[in-house]
């Protein structure tokens, strides 16, 4: 299995000369706020990034905390973050989650992936994000499909779905590298290793990289 170290330390300086993923932009924006964090990280999930930026600014200039938000009508919630996708049944589980934070956490996001799971259109993806954003964890590497395509291309693990890269990954990464590991491989993901066409011939890991399934 090739060594994911070499790989992280030169993603580590390549990926300077792009902008950061929309949600790590949010959390350095708003002081690691648990909340933006964790509503962002739900609209963000298979839209493009200057979509969810977008959508997050509008809705939160009209409500940034669970109690203003949980006030919003789903229809409003939905005219504010189209078009994002899945934009009706997110409305409805953001809204949802709101209540939830209010009304079995005492407002506060909770801090814990057990806990984070039982919120409505939370997955593990979302709840990586926002403990290794919003609550500094050290214990958690955040896999969507850019860090699940591109670890399997890497050859570092093979797998067939993002839960099973993670717990993979906990196995083939060092430690110190896991909450780093999603902004390389994100950022890698959405300018060079592509789903379509990657930019192989301009990747600065080529030579480490034995293209797994890279027709
Ligand atoms: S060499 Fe190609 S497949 Fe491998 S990481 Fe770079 S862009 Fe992706």
């Amino acid at each position: 299995m090739p060594d994911p170290v070499p790989v992280l330390k030169l993603l580590a300086k390549a990926i300077r000369r792009w902008e950061e993923p929309a949600v790590e932009k949010i959390s350095e924006e708003t002081k690691e706020d648990p909340f933006r964090v964790l509503i962002a990280t739900m609209l963000s999930a298979q839209t493009k990034d200057a979509v969810t930026a977008a959508a997050s600014a509008r809705l939160f200039a009209v409500a940034r905390t669970p109690r203003t938000m949980a006030k919003l009508r789903p229809s409003r919630i939905q005219k504010l973050i189209y078009p994002v996708s899945f934009y009706r049944v997110k409305a409805v589980h953001v809204r949802e989650t709101c209540r939830q934070i209010l009304s079995r956490f005492g407002g506060q996001v909770p801090a814990t992936m057990e806990e984070l799971l039982t919120l409505p259109g939370v997955g593990r993806k979302t709840a990586n994000l926002v403990l290794i954003l919003s609550h500094a964890s050290k214990d958690n590497i955040c896999v969507d499909t850019h860090v699940h395509r591109i670890a399997n291309r890497l050859g570092w693990v093979r797998t067939r779905n993002p839960t099973e890269t993670e717990h993979a990954l906990y196995r083939v990464v060092p430690r110190r590298y896991w909450p780093r590991v999603n902004l390389y491989l994100v950022t890698w993901g959405q300018n060079v290793c592509r789903p379509v066409y990657p930019k192989c011939g301009a990747c600065v890991v080529s030579t480490l990289c034995p293209r797994v399934g890279v027709k």
